[in-house]
């Protein structure tokens, strides 16, 4: 017999800060009171750029060269365009729907900014950043990317027409996710019509979260409006969202890693040695070259 998963807490979004000039983002973990570095693991950091209008501009908006290493960044754009560039060489456009799921294992350097087409035009942007922690065997795994469009992703669809929820990654309902992960976690975007409802199972253990991006919800029958943000006990396996509107939820669920967590800017290690070593490996230019 499964049992009840509880609600910890609904979290309004905290105050935003900006990111580069291009990211408004509110922080959800880790940092507050309820959430610190290894509540959430093996999410490390939730950023969510809640929706606004950025004015047209010729020079797009973003944040400039900077590196990573330790975990994996995943960006769920929702509304507007990002373009990325790295050091190794690689670039591309994260679309509408789609989510780039970035390993920076061993480190890289990167760039973030909004799309030049988007940047021009102008118009609604909402995004979600969330830190993927690694695990020390695979800390300094090759960097790579999934570039995982909306097509890809794995897909459940309600009966009667009313909802989708996609899998990005982990399982639902049979259905397996598109992106490949080093831990067990799923993640999902549950895209429900109003008066759907639907239950999520997961185990006891894992760290679970939701986020509402659009519309709003009933979870275990408790109001949650848009923004934000549900973070649930480890006491059971179940819960049920009811939308109360049409709506946009993103469901993370994933088993904790049990190792010290050292994090310091854009780094994620087990160790100090490890972050002054990574530190170093920048400034040496271990991580390549990007032009700003
Ligand atoms: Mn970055």
């Amino acid at each position: 017999m499964s049992t009840k998963k509880t609600i910890e807490a609904i979290i309004a979004p905290p105050p935003p800060h900006m990111v580069g000039d291009g990211f408004r983002v509110h922080n959800f973990f880790p940092n507050s009171r309820l959430i610190d570095q290894q509540r959430m693991s093996p999410f490390f950091m939730l950023d969510y750029n809640a929706k606004v209008d950025f004015s047209p501009r010729k020079e797009p908006r973003g944040v400039g060269v900077h590196p990573h290493a330790g975990f994996e960044t995943v960006t769920i754009a929702y509304h507007g365009k990002i373009a990325h560039h790295d050091s190794a060489g690689n670039s591309g456009i994260i679309g509408e729907g789609d989510v780039q799921w970035m390993t920076a294992g061993s480190g890289l350097l990167h760039k973030e900014y909004h799309e030049k087409e988007f940047s021009k035009n102008g118009g609604a942007f909402q995004m979600v950043q969330l830190w993927v922690n690694l695990p020390a065997k695979f800390k300094k795994t090759k960097p790579k990317y999934q570039e995982i469009t909306n097509s890809m992703m794995g897909r459940y669809n309600l009966p009667d027409d009313k909802g989708v929820v996609e899998i990005i990654a982990g399982e639902f309902k049979g259905v397996k996710g598109a992106a490949s992960t080093f831990t067990p976690l799923h993640a999902f975007n549950a895209r429900l019509k109003k008066e759907a409802s639907l239950e999520f199972n997961f185990p006891k253990n894992y760290n679970t979260c939701a986020l509402v991006i659009e519309g709003s919800i009933k979870v275990n029958e408790e109001n949650v409006p848009a923004d934000h943000f549900v973070l649930f006990k480890n006491d059971g396996e179940n819960f049920s969202i009811d939308a109360t509107d049409d709506t946009v939820i993103l469901i993370l669920s994933g088993e904790p890693i049990d190792e010290p967590v050292v994090a310091y800017g854009p780094f994620v290690m087990n160790t100090w040695e490890e972050i002054e070593q990574a530190v170093n490996d920048v400034n040496s230019g271990k991580y390549g070259v990007l032009e700003g």
